[in-house]
């Protein structure tokens, strides 16, 4: 856990002396990302601020219902108006990633931007990319740090119902409904803080996970059934989805989130693996359980990165190319991380 307070006077005092606020979430956002995003805005908005939102690309089905989401500018839909809101932008909050390239196409627009820059994220190794970086990995949630930087700010505890939901959509999310991540008894006082604000949790689980399409469910099973490779020496297992799978359940995008949490079940797996078939790359997912350092793995072989226990990255070959090497450098790597696994 970091000592706040370090930070939130200077944050109080960006916050006060902007004119303008831009608040923007990573590519592909998660409901962490819009959760964190959408209660500051709900905040500053309570607050008179004038403020704006942007997300490099679409937001997933799943969280256009949340209040403000509306309001929320996809960076690759109009790049003309957030071109003139990042211009506009005297501070700009970057909420749960802190690698430029989470920017996705807006990357070099926001970087070029004389607007003071803050990262708010709980990732593990952020890069300095940004002139204040509030980073604690100590966190389960953006939202929940944001949460106690928007109450140390505001002297006391802000809460409204629309601010409540979003950060509950985030914590939520990025515990899988409170089942890993780094939550804590904190965590559950702030949740008992939202609840009280009348937000009905049955309502948003519905909308978060009882929202998917039959084809989706179909590739559910099918992922599981046909594409799962168990390697108990390995204390592995990986689930493989080409692009003719993926077309075969007219798959959307966001269909396969969740999936690759699934081998972790099984008993004695103790590391998981998606592989993803994408135009000109495979985009790989990682979970562990316990010290295994997913993160470690993706960042040593597959140029990404995350947490200690969810990860991810990606591969320029094809899926069996990238299936093998997987293989072979788990198989080297083995011994090395076997205390862990
Ligand atoms: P997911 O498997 O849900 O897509 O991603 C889990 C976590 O892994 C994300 O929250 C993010 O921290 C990290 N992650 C996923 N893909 C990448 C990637 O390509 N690069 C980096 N640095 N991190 C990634
Ligand atoms: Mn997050």
């Amino acid at each position: 856990m970091i000592d706040l307070s370090k930070y939130t006077k200077e944050l109080s005092k960006l916050f006060s002396s902007s004119e303008n606020i831009l608040i923007i979430c990573h590519i592909n956002p998660d409901g962490d990302s819009v959760g964190a995003q959408l209660a500051l805005y709900h905040y500053f908005k309570t607050n008179n601020k004038n403020v704006s939102l942007i997300a490099p690309n679409n937001l997933q089905e799943f969280l256009k219902w949340m209040d403000g989401a509306d309001q929320i500018n996809i960076f690759i839909k109009d790049r003309k108006k957030c071109r003139k809101l990042i211009d506009n932008a005297d501070l700009i909050l970057m909420l749960d990633f802190n690698q430029p390239n989470r920017l996705g196409e807006a990357e070099d627009l926001i970087m070029e931007s004389k607007a003071k820059k803050v990262i708010i994220d709980h990732h593990l190794d952020p890069v300095n990319f940004a002139d204040l970086i509030i980073s604690d990995p100590g966190k389960c949630s953006t939202s929940e740090l944001v949460h106690e930087l928007v109450c140390e700010i505001n002297g006391k505890t802000f809460m409204s119902r629309s601010y409540a939901e979003a950060l509950y959509v985030g914590i939520i999310t990025d515990t899988g409904n409170f089942e890993h991540g780094a939550y804590s008894s904190k965590t559950f006082r702030i949740v008992a803080d939202l609840l009280d604000t009348g937000i009905i949790k049955e309502k948003i689980i519905n909308l978060i996970y009882n929202n998917f399409s039959s084809d989706r469910i179909r590739l559910q099973g099918f992922a599981l059934n046909q594409r799962m490779v168990v390697l108990p020496e390995l204390k592995t297992a990986y689930i493989y989805l080409s692009k003719v799978d993926l077309k075969e359940y007219n798959h959307v995008k966001g269909d396969t989130e969740g999936f690759v949490n699934m081998p972790l079940s099984i008993k004695g797996i103790n590391f998981s693996a998606l592989f993803i078939e994408k135009d000109n790359f495979i985009k790989l997912s990682f979970r562990s359980k316990g010290q295994f350092p997913s993160n470690e793995f993706a960042s040593l072989y597959f140029s990404g990165g995350g947490h200690l226990n969810a990860s991810g990255g990606e591969y320029v070959d094809t899926l069996d190319n990238t299936i093998a090497y997987f293989i072979k450098v788990l198989k080297e790597n083995f011994w090395r991380f076997e205390n862990q696994i």
